[in-house]
Parts: C-alpha cells; structure tokens; sequence
C-alpha cells in the first residue's frame, strides 16, 4: 500500500514538470490561434508573431536551466569548503549533523526529503521545477520568475493591442456613433464598446484576463525573492527567524512577568508603607513594556550590492571555493 502511495507521489512530482509545459504550450497556442490571424494589425507588426515564439522558448529554457541545475549538492568531497563558506551564526544555524547523509550540516543548507540530499543555501523545494532551490540556482529562479512576468505583461499589453486594433480597422466608433447615433464620448460610447468587444472577441478577452493576473500573481513573487536577496536571507531562513524571534519574545515575557511577580510579592510585604497612587499606577511602565526587543541580526547580509553579487555568482562556482578546504582542514 505505501508502495503505491510512494510511487503515485513520484508520479505527481513528475507530472510537476509537465504541468509548466502544458500551461505555457497552451497558452501560447490559443494566443496563436485567437490573434495572430490579425498580426500584422493596426497597432502591431508583423515580428510580433516571432517574438512571443522566441519568449516562449526562452522561458522554456530557464526552466529547463532551473529544473536540472543542481541546486548545490552538499556532499563529502564538498562539505568542508560549504562549512567554511558559510559559517555558523549560532543564532539560527548551529554545528549539527545531517542524519541522513552523516555530514556536517554547513550553515545554511538543509536537507531535502524529497530530492534526498542536502542542499546548500537552500530556499525551498519547488514543486513545478520538482528541484531544490538553492545555492546554485536561485539566480535561474530569480530569472525565471522575471521572465515570466515580462512574458505575462507583454501577452496582456500584446491582445490589448489587437483588440484596439480591431476596433480602429473595423471602425466601430465610427458607426456607432454615425449609424447607431450615440453621443462621441468616452462614458457613452464606453459600454456599447464593451459589449462589441465581449461578444466577438471573448477568447481574446478571457486570454488577457488571465495573462493579467498571473502576471500579477509572478510580480509579486519576484518581489519577495527580489527582496530575499538583497538582505541575503532565503525562504527556509525566514521561517528560522519567524520561530527564533517568537521563541526569545517569550522567554522575554517569561522573565518579565517572573520579575513582576517578585516586586509585587516584595511590595506585599511593604504594605504597611504609602499606597501608590492610582494615578503613578496607571503611568507605570508594565514590566511587559520593558521586555528586551529581539531583532534579526543576519550576519550573511553584506549590503546589497554584495547580497546580490552572491546569488548572480554562487560562492562555490568561485576560484577561491576549491582552495578553502586547505584552510579549514
Ligand atoms: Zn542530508
Ligand atoms: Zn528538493
């Protein structure tokens, strides 16, 4: 019976791969078969018909580059220049041992149940790519994920395009406003334009509409990778440091209410003394309030430009990376 679980679960990862292919296979082909028939058109040329091809196969390729890079395998000829590579912060990486491969764990890595190996600098396993992102080829993600999004926008931007091209060729402005009699403003003209639109070109719209939010849906992704990178911080790291700030914050707040029980026990036996003014009472400082603020101090974040420069260029596809090993050992 696991068996068959196993094997129906590898069957779905390798589906992953095909599921990409089929999304943009079809979308290019009912963009092809829904607009190119009015390429060239009044607003597009004629290369437009190659350059989404030649989009199309670029983007194919950075997923094929993404899907096959090795995400940086931590192994044993490996493992002591990835240790000296990336040090540990003794905050959220600390020196451990993977149980799996029994090699040290280097700051950063983690290791993966599905690819079964550790990664280095892991970010995450990505299931469409079914492959680990990591040290080596988060810069293929980075730029898949751009790529898409431009791909997107300029789909959206392209059968926007050919729909206003339509519009001028068949001029329908012109004979709702001649024919039809309706006033030649942009709010009276506007619906009726619409509807046209709606009912000859509803597979052009619907196109448009879904080019558009999956292009929103990539912007936003690459955004927060974007962002990962420039303070040189991965997906697996943001949630180590979601737990370790979480985990100090209480500790702190056990402290201080521990020391809030101790004065006011102290205070109890000082009774006898002057009783505090509500007032002084109110504006007290809850002994909460005073709890230490745990901030993230990511010690792998080396200003922007370097942050940046380490994803382009993968510290272990470098010169120096080969002649750390004598170093460490
Ligand atoms: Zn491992
Ligand atoms: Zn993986």
């Amino acid at each position: 019976m696991l068996y068959w679980v196993f094997e129906a679960l590898q069957l779905v990862i390798q589906l992953s791969k095909i599921i990409y292919l089929a999304i943009i296979g079809g979308t290019y082909y009912f963009i092809a078969k829904s607009c190119f028939s009015y390429i060239p058109g009044y607003y597009l040329s004629g290369i437009h018909r190659y350059t989404g091809l030649l989009g199309v196969g670029v983007g194919i390729l950075l997923f094929l580059l993404t899907s096959f890079t090795d995400a940086g395998t931590v192994n044993a000829e490996n493992v002591s220049q990835y240790l000296s590579a990336y040090p540990y912060d003794n905050i959220i990486f600390t020196d451990k041992e993977c149980s799996t491969c029994k090699i040290p764990k280097p700051a950063r890595s983690k290791h993966c149940g599905i690819c079964g190996r550790c990664v280095a600098r892991f970010d995450h396993h990505c299931g469409w790519m079914n492959n680990c992102i990591g040290e080596r080829n988060t810069r293929y993600f980075l730029a898949f994920l751009l790529w898409h999004f431009l791909l997107c926008l300029y789909g959206t931007i392209a059968i926007g395009l050919v729909l206003a091209g339509r519009l001028k060729e068949l001029r329908v402005v012109y004979i709702l406003t001649v024919y039809y009699g309706i006033e030649n403003s942009f709010y009276s003209l506007a619906p009726h334009v619409v509807q046209w639109l709606l009912g000859s070109y509803n597979t052009q719209i619907l196109l448009m509409v879904f080019l558009a939010i999956v292009s929103l849906l990539l912007a936003g992704f690459f955004g927060y990778h974007a962002n990962l990178c420039r303070t040189n911080t991965t997906t697996n790291e943001t949630f180590k440091w979601q737990d370790y700030i979480n985990w100090r914050r209480k500790l702190n707040e056990a402290r201080a209410s521990a020391a809030a029980l101790k004065s006011s026990i102290s205070g109890m036996s000082s009774e006898s003394k002057l009783p505090e003014s509500k007032w002084k009472a109110f504006f007290r400082r809850s002994p909460l309030e005073d709890a230490e603020v745990v901030v993230k101090n990511n010690v792998y974040d080396k200003g922007m430009f370097h942050n940046i420069w380490e994803v382009i260029y993968p510290l272990s596809t470098r010169r120096s990376f080969s002649q750390r090993k004598s170093k460490s050992t």
